[in-house]
């Protein structure tokens, strides 16, 4: 397995080693001043599938590191849920308020049909509907679009159930059962998904307590779902049974991990460790259960698989409802093999890579 945190190496090829990445596309075009990278880390399964995220990084070494790291969190994501795609992402390096023209992302939808279908991009931070059109008319290579293109629509109800799906698994481990009624949960984030979430905890009787970067979001969904609204950092806080990281990454660090009264961790942020070789264990230690963020919040990247393959929402749901039972393997496995689930789970994708890796060795 390997282990990305402590890189040893930070030259470029130093880093794609180390990540073990395929193939790293660093795409530029002087007219338009597109500077983007493309990262495929593995498609033993199959097509690298994967948004794009248009971001100002600090520095191009930020981008690499990012598109690096996102891409191979794909790569597990589709192993552990069982589908046939590879992980893959882009990054466009820029401002995407100022920065973004026309031109610039039909530019980069030419770069990314150059791979023949080898990555397949979707939606991410900083792109609209309206940019991914326009990727669209360069390459056919672009996934997640709305159902009035014939693509699969917002992603976020299906990451939203699935995220509850293993939150209730990570429950029924750490309480016995998997009722969330009368649970108290800390919901940190309650933008899409955060806010799909919450119609389905609070469906179940959940006490919730919440926060959100925008006051007036944050009011309004305390208001809706009868929650008691906190401060940014006071959710840290919280006399809670379970905590969901709903908004960014990394918020289980050195200075959380000793704040948090939970006994459970499960939400859709994705990298919400923010170095899984400490906070992985560090969690066990504290007796805290977390459900593997890039295996509850699998829904969306089901969702946008069914449209790719030609299924349905109905199918993508029914995919998505097995995370409960995939939850329950990954913490009953970590706890056999006495790692923290984190690892559990990437070791679960990488047994799968390689094993079909294997069937597909014979011509
Ligand atoms: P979103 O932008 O709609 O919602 C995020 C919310 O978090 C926003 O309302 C924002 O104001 C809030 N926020 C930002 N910083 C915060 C902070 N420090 N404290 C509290 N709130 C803060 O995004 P989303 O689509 O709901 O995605 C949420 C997370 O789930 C992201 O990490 C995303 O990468 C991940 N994710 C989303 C999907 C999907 O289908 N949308 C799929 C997989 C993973």
């Amino acid at each position: 397995m390997v282990e990305i945190q402590e890189l040893t190496d930070t030259s470029v090829f130093g880093q794609i080693a180390e990540h073990q990445h395929e193939q790293v596309v660093f795409c530029h075009d002087h007219e338009t001043g597109l500077k983007a990278i493309i990262g495929i880390h593995n498609t033993v399964l199959g097509p690298a599938l994967g948004g794009t995220r248009m971001w100002e990084y600090a520095s191009d070494a930020d981008a690499l590191n990012d598109v690096l790291r996102l891409s191979r969190g794909m790569t597990y994501k589709a192993a552990i849920s069982g589908l046939n795609l590879g992980g893959g992402k882009a990054v466009i390096i820029g401002d995407a308020k100022t920065q973004k023209t026309e031109a610039l992302l039909r530019k980069f939808g030419r770069f990314v049909k150059n791979l023949n279908g080898k990555y397949i991009t979707a939606e991410d931070v900083g792109m609209t509907t309206k940019d991914m059109q326009y990727i669209r008319m360069e390459t056919k290579h672009v996934a997640g679009l709305p159902e009035s293109m014939g693509g699969s629509g917002d992603p976020s109800p299906v990451t939203a159930f699935g995220t509850y799906m293993g939150m209730k698994a990570a429950a029924k481990k750490a309480f016995g059962s998997d009722s969330l009624a009368g649970k108290r949960i800390a919901v940190q984030g309650v933008g899409h998904v955060g806010g799909y979430l919450l119609e389905h905890l609070i469906k179940e009787g959940a006490k919730i307590v919440l926060t959100d970067y925008y006051e007036d979001r944050k009011l309004e969904m305390a208001a809706k779902y009868n929650a008691v609204a906190v401060g940014l950092d006071e959710i840290y806080d919280q006399e809670v049974d379970i905590y969901s990281p709903c908004a960014l990454g990394a918020t289980i660090n050195n200075d959380t991990i000793d704040r948090l009264k939970c006994r459970v961790i499960a939400g859709c942020a994705n990298n919400q460790l923010q170095d899984e070789n400490v906070h992985g264990p560090a969690l066990v230690e504290r007796g805290i259960i977390y459900a593997p963020d890039f295996l509850i919040n699998a829904g969306g990247l089901i969702n946008v698989y069914s449209e790719v393959i030609g299924g349905s929402r109905k199918s993508a749901l029914s995919q998505t409802e097995k995370i409960y039972d995939f939850t329950t393997e990954v913490l009953n496995k970590a706890e056999q093999e006495g790692t923290h689930p984190q690892k559990a789970a990437i070791r679960q994708a990488e047994q799968r890579i390689a094993a079909l890796g294997k069937v597909k060795s014979t011509y």
